[in-house]
């Protein structure tokens, strides 16, 4: 993409002055015409776990793909928080904590509407652990989520009962970090659910699109795009990253 198209995607029809100031508050700025993430900004890998790859147990299409672009572009940044899903054993999100239903279905639950899954990401099993691949020694963070047996959590910071936080709006706070770039899986669920609560947490938002896969039910990929969107998530390529 262009550079001029790029930065009407990312700034609307504003003008140098605003993207400017945007950046300003987004403690990013542009080198050439890419991004350079500063010491106020973090980038969240979310949910890169054997599960959720080829083979795995909830295996998201092409989800080993992201492997190399976060990699690379992780080198860009000093502050790193990764997230993994980490469930009990007979959760509530799985099927199988259901007599009679099947992945994929929708049941509902006292906080509102939950996809049901196939197991996947018990904790302390090999399909739970990050990908071996995933080569990112600066990570500062690994932040679980979905431990509480009753309530899922797509969210990196907020359950799905929208209520119980996972403390990572704080840390960033106070580690001083104003700009999220999210990456990782699934495009539709915990990366868009991580980067419509990072814009709630009032941080800058920039979802790196090619660092990315969805699971696609439905179209939830381009419902997942709209929503965040409308959030005032800006998407990326890793290219603009620089
Ligand atoms: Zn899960």
């Amino acid at each position: 993409m262009a550079y001029v198209q790029r930065r009407e995607v990312l700034f609307g029809l504003a003008g140098m002055a605003l993207a400017q100031a945007t950046l300003g508050r987004a403690g990013a700025a542009f080198a050439a015409d890419k991004i350079k993430p500063g010491p106020s900004s973090a980038l969240i890998v979310v949910d890169v776990q054997n599960c959720f790859l080829p083979g795995g147990s909830l295996a998201v299409k092409d989800g080993d793909q992201v492997i190399p672009v976060i990699n690379r572009i992780a080198k860009s940044f000093e502050n790193v928080v990764m997230t993994q899903d980490w469930h009990t054993a007979h959760h509530v999100s799985f099927a199988s904590s259901h007599e009679g239903k099947k992945p994929f279905e929708m049941i509902k639950l006292a906080y509102g509407n939950q996809v049901l899954w196939p197991d996947h990401c018990v904790q302390g099993t090999e399909g739970a652990a990050i990908a071996k691949d995933i080569n990112i020694p600066q990570a500062e963070l690994i932040i679980r989520k979905g431990f509480h047996n009753d309530v899922d959590s797509y969210s990196a910071f907020l359950e799905a009962d929208k209520e119980t936080r996972t403390g990572l709006a704080s840390y960033l706070k106070e580690r001083k970090i104003d700009t999220v770039f999210v990456t990782g899986l699934a495009t539709d669920f915990c990366v868009a659910w991580t980067a419509i609560d990072a814009r709630h947490a009032d941080l800058n938002v920039f979802v790196v699109d090619d660092a990315c896969r969805g699971i696609d039910i439905n179209g939830s990929v381009a419902a997942a795009w709209k929503d965040m969107t409308a959030a005032g998530v800006k998407k990326i390529e890793s290219s603009d990253i620089a």
